[in-house]
């Protein structure tokens, strides 16, 4: 077998995943301090998609707790794998209504929750509450997961009244180019729900590797960043 196999990847994955761990967490603080908000205000969610057990393991030695997953084949696997460690697991994919059972059951946290049918499923999954945020298609791309800005208080309505679902904030991801606008117009619609969408409202989940600070900026307080930790996918 190959020597690096046997002697050199556990180590070499620790070796890689903290300085950039180390790097990612400075610039939110450098970010949060640009936006006077105060330290520790942004949550960092670990995007491990296409990432193994062993890599997912290494961060948490880092001490990153949050974790988000895209596909919820790929994430049960991983999710029974780790099941010794105290991760917190976040479901960030496009959901199909046929697997909200699986992902009631293997997740604490949906991001992606964008038409009534999901949230009734999910709701009468669930086992435990489950905290969700509802994907808004902020610039109203025709092809992209997300409810459009004009049914997102109707939504907000029928989440908030279900039962077991705590209703935590909005989660986006805007158009290429600028993503800046599209955060800031997100972070309105955050304060103009905030009277009717119940008590748990304080989440907005935006930014990625490439535009997290100017969603900090703009107020996000969770970050999903995946490459800025791990590297490329391949
Ligand atoms: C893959 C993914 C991320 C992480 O993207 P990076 O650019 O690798 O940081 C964040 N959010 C969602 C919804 C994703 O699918």
């Amino acid at each position: 077998m190959h020597r690096g196999r046997l002697l050199g990847v556990p180590d070499a994955v620790t070796a890689l995943a903290k300085p950039s761990i180390d790097a990612v967490r400075a610039a939110i603080r450098k970010a949060e301090g640009g936006a006077r908000r105060p330290p520790g205000s942004v949550h960092l969610l670990a995007v491990s998609k296409a990432r193994t057990a062993a890599e997912v393991r290494a961060a948490h030695r880092h001490g990153l707790r949050d974790f988000g997953e895209n596909y919820a084949q790929e994430a049960i696997a991983k999710v029974q794998a780790l099941a010794d460690l105290d991760i917190t697991w976040h479901f960030i994919g496009a959901i199909q209504s046929n697997k909200t059972r699986d992902l009631a059951r293997h997740f604490q946290w949906i991001h992606t929750v964008d038409r009534a049918k999901v949230a009734k499923r999910l709701s009468a999954a669930a086992e435990r509450d489950l905290d969700i945020c509802i994907q808004v298609n902020i610039d109203a791309e025709p092809q992209k997961a997300g409810v459009d800005p004009d049914g997102l208080p109707a939504l907000v309505s029928c989440v908030a009244d279900l039962p077991r679902l705590k209703l935590r904030g909005l989660m986006v991801i805007p158009e290429p180019g600028d993503p800046r606008d599209s955060f800031r117009r997100t972070r309105q619609l955050f304060d103009g729900l905030a009277p009717s969408a119940g008590d748990h409202w304080d989440t907005l989940s935006m930014g990625m590797s490439d535009d997290f600070t100017d969603a900090i900026a703009e107020g996000a307080t969770l970050v999903r960043i995946g490459t800025a930790i791990f590297g490329p996918r391949l």
